[in-house]
C-alpha cells in the first residue's frame, strides 16, 4: 500500500474551497486568456501554482502574531528571531527583509561590478534577474544528470566541482565577487544537494578566497533529504545537519515564504562585520530599520516560530512523503513526470505526454489548461511559454530542452484526498490526450511574458 507519514497536525480552522462546474471553468479560463495567472483564485479548486507564501501557519504562529512587538527599533520580536537565527544558522549578523529577492537585491548591489560572474548550481529566476540587473552574469554549474528527467539519483542538485574549478581558472577570482549554491535546487526540480558536495564547493571557494553564500529557501527539506539519503547522516538530528551546512558558508539569504512556514518575509545573514554595516545602510535606504527590515513585528515573531517548526522531523517526513506520494499517484495514472520527486513540487513532462503538439504550440500550456478544465487544478507551465526566445541575429526561435508543468505543494494545506483527486484528474487527461490541442499567443510582452500573456487554442 502506498502511504506517507500522516499529517502531524489536526485541522481546527478551515478555508472553504469550491469546484465550480465544467462550464464555469471553461468560461473562467477563456476570460483569463487561457493564462492560469489570470484566473481568480476563487475559481481554482486545488491551487498548486506555487509553494511560496501559500502555507498554513500553526496555532503557535498565530498566537505569536498577537504577541508581535511593533516597536520601530529593538522590538522583542526582533530579538526572538535573532536568537532563533543564531541557534539554527550560526551567522554573526543578519537583517530581516520583506522577501528573499530583497536580500538578493542588497547583496548583488553591494558586491557585483559590471562584467562579474556569479557561479551556482542553478540560480533561481529572481537571483538570476538581480545579478543581471547589476550587469553581472549568473553561471549555472549543476551536474549534467540534473537534465536527465529519468535519472533516479539521490542528489541531482549537486554542483559539478570540476566545472567549478575550471570556471574559476578561466574567469579569474578578481571577477568572482562571491559564489553561491541553492538548496534545494528550485530551478532544477527541487532536487537536493549533498553535504559532501556543499563541503567540496565551500572548500573550492575558500581556497580561492571567494565568499560563499547559500540560497537557503528550502534548507530544511534539503537537510531531511541528506538524513534520508547520505551515508553517515541517518542518525543525525536535523538541526545538527543544518548547523553543519551553514558552518561551511560565509553568509546566506532566504525567502521565509518557503521553509520558515510564513506568508511573507526573508533575511540576509553574514559573518563579516564590515559587510554587515554596508548591508544595514542599504537596508535602511530600501527596506526599513535593521530590526524589522520591511516587515511588521508580528511577521518576525511568526518567522521565529516557523523556522523551528520547519525543522521538526515528523513535519519533514510528512512534507517530503506527500510530494513523493503525489509523484507516485501521477505515475500510476499514466502521467510522465520528472524523476525522482523533488522536495516541494512534482513536474509533469508535457513534452512526452503530448508529442503531437509542437513546441511552438506550447504543450506545457496545453496540459496546464487541461488540468484546470478537467479538475479545477492550477499548476504552472515551465516550458516554451516561459523560456523560448528568438535568436538575437537569425530571429529563429530557440526552445528549452523540457516542456514541463509544475505542481508545487503548499505546506500543511492539502490532504491525501486532494492529492488522489489530482491523480484521478490526471488519469482522465491521459485517456483523452490525443484530443488536446496547442495554443498560440494573442498577446505577449517581451519580458516575463508567462505572467500576462493571452492565448487562444490553435
Ligand atoms: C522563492 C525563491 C527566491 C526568492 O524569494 P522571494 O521571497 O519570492 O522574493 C530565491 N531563491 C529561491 C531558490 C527561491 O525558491
Amino acid at each position: 500500500m502506498k502511504i506517507y507519514p500522516p499529517e502531524p497536525f489536526r485541522i481546527k480552522m478551515v478555508e472553504p474551497i469550491h469546484l465550480i462546474n465544467k462550464q464555469e471553468r471553461e468560461k473562467a479560463i477563456l476570460d483569463a486568456g487561457y493564462n492560469l495567472f489570470g484566473l481568480r483564485a476563487e475559481d481554482v479548486f486545488i491551487d498548486m501554482l506555487t509553494d511560496s507564501g501559500t502555507g498554513s501557519m500553526s496555532q503557535a504562529q498565530w498566537a505569536g502574531i498577537m504577541m508581535g512587538d511593533e516597536s520601530y527599533a529593538g522590538a522583542r520580536s526582533y530579538y526572538h528571531l535573532a536568537e532563533v537565527m543564531s541557534d539554527i544558522f550560526g551567522f554573526e549578523f543578519f537583517v530581516p527583509t520583506h522577501q528573499g529577492r530583497a536580500a538578493e537585491s542588497i547583496i548583488t548591489n553591494l558586491l557585483i561590478k559590471p562584467g562579474d560572474k556569479i557561479p551556482s548550481n542553478m540560480h533561481f529566476d529572481t537571483t538570476d534577474g538581480n545579478i543581471r540587473a547589476r550587469l553581472g552574469q549568473p553561471v549555472n554549474l549543476v551536474n549534467d544528470q540534473a537534465f536527465d528527467t529519468q535519472a533516479i539519483l539521490p542528489f541531482k542538485g549537486n554542483m559539478d566541482t570540476n566545472k567549478l574549478r575550471q570556471f574559476i581558472k578561466e574567469t579569474g577570482v578578481e571577477n568572482i565577487p562571491f559564489g553561491t549554491i541553492t538548496i534545494t535546487n528550485n530551478a532544477g526540480g527541487g532536487q537536493p544537494v549533498s553535504l559532501q558536495n556543499i563541503r567540496e564547493v565551500s572548500q573550492i571557494y575558500r581556497e580561492n578566497g571567494i565568499p560563499f553564500f547559500i540560497d537557503a529557501c528550502r534548507f530544511a527539506e534539503n537537510a531531511f533529504f541528506i538524513k534520508q539519503r547520505e551515508p553517515g547522516y541517518e542518525e543525525k538530528p536535523i538541526i545538527e545537519i543544518v548547523r553543519e551546512i551553514f558552518k561551511l558558508a560565509d553568509g546566506a539569504w532566504m525567502s521565509a515564504k518557503k521553509d520558515a512556514l510564513v506568508n511573507i518575509g526573508g533575511f540576509l545573514a553574514v559573518r563579516d562585520e564590515a559587510l554587515f554595516q554596508k548591508i544595514s545602510n542599504e537596508l535602511i535606504l530600501r527596506e526599513g530599520f535593521v530590526s524589522y527590515g520591511g516587515l511588521a513585528g508580528r511577521d518576525l515573531e511568526a518567522i521565529a516560530i516557523g523556522l523551528r517548526e520547519g525543522l521538526e522531523e515528523d513535519y519533514l517526513a510528512y512534507r517530503l512523503g506527500q510530494t513523493a506520494y503525489l509523484a507516485e499517484t501521477l505515475q500510476e495514472s499514466g502521467m510522465p513526470i520528472l524523476e525522482p520527486a523533488g522536495g516541494h513540487a512534482v513536474y509533469l513532462d508535457a513534452g512526452s505526454l503530448l508529442p503531437h503538439i509542437p513546441q511552438a504550440e506550447f504543450p506545457g500550456q496545453a496540459l496546464a489548461v487541461a488540468l484546470y478544465q478537467y479538475g479545477g487544478i492550477r499548476g504552472v507551465e515551465i516550458g516554451s511559454v516561459m523560456f523560448a526566445y528568438p535568436h538575437p541575429e537569425t530571429n529563429q526561435m530557440i526552445y528549452p530542452k523540457l516542456e514541463l508543468v509544475r505542481l508545487a505543494i503548499p505546506r500543511r494545506v492539502y490532504t491525501q484526498s486532494h492529492l488522489d483527486y489530482i491523480g484521478e484528474t490526471a488519469k482522465e487527461i491521459v485517456s483523452i490526450k490525443e484530443n488536446l490541442r496547442g495554443f498560440k499567443f494573442t498577446y505577449a510582452p517581451k519580458l516575463l511574458r508567462q505572467f500576462t500573456a493571452r492565448f487562444e487554442p490553435v
